[in-house]
């Protein structure tokens, strides 16, 4: 179901400080009929106190980028990895850009910096992502205090392994359970390889060979991920 014909906003972030309140219209929002759910305002859109919560407990409150104040600086804003606005319209874009994964605690320095000042190096280590297919909770960040990281929705993070980081730039990074693993049982890597549009290329394959880690490279050429277990080691799983 197509909902809006407005374009999606272009440049949330860019227009001089101190104004983050109120750059969007609630009511260019709608309303989806979806589920009922907690709407934790109707006013300009703070982000919701319970992600707050995830992201300051996952930080203990220090900056989590870290760039400018090494990770000791005390995290006083939340910085958006994927900007506000680019994760679609309504309700489900809302949700995918308040996620804690699209979520850095950060000092106001390094919000600057990852924002404005030096925002190409803020791609390259995960502080920023562009939109586009990959999710926040798929791109490796380098962690001022956990170093290279995926983070979830839940507030928890996870290391990640070097094959994410690449000449042409970070791999997205997606988990798989033990029984797809071990018995090819259909899960998120067929809908993952669906919606990066590889699920028709003739096929594809990684090879852990011992590690926890494996790129995938798929027939058509290209290697579009890094292929995890959700927790368990590979050598658990029969
Ligand atoms: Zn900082
Ligand atoms: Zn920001
Ligand atoms: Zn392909």
């Amino acid at each position: 179901m197509k909902r809006s014909p407005m374009p999606p906003r272009r440049t949330p972030l860019s227009r001089g400080a101190k104004q983050l309140a109120r750059k969007t219209s609630i009511r260019a929002v709608g309303k989806a009929g979806g589920k009922p759910g907690k709407k934790a305002t109707a006013g300009p859109k703070p982000l919701p106190a319970k992600v707050v919560a995830l992201v300051r407990h996952r930080s203990g409150g220090l900056c989590e980028v870290g760039l400018e104040c090494g990770g000791l600086a005390p995290a006083v804003e939340r910085a958006h990895r994927m900007a506000k606005g680019t994760g679609g319209p309504g309700r489900k874009g809302r949700a995918v850009s308040n996620s804690p994964s699209n979520l850095l605690d950060a000092c106001r320095r390094d919000h600057d910096r990852i924002d404005r000042a030096k925002v190409t190096d803020a791609y390259a280590w995960g502080y920023k992502i562009r939109h586009g297919i990959a999710r926040p909770y798929e791109v490796p960040v380098l962690h001022a205090g956990y170093g290279w990281v995926l983070l979830d929705d839940r507030g928890g993070w996870r290391s990640v392994p070097d094959t994410v980081l690449t000449p042409s730039g970070l791999l997205p990074v997606v988990q798989i359970t033990c029984s797809e693993y071990e018995y090819d049982t259909p899960g998120v890597l067929i809908k993952t390889l669906h919606r990066y549009g590889h699920l028709d290329c003739g096929g594809w394959s990684y090879d852990w060979s011992g590690e926890l880690d494996a790129v995938l490279f798929c027939a058509c050429g290209s290697d579009p991920f890094v292929v995890v277990l959700t927790d368990l080691p590979p050598e658990t799983c029969s």
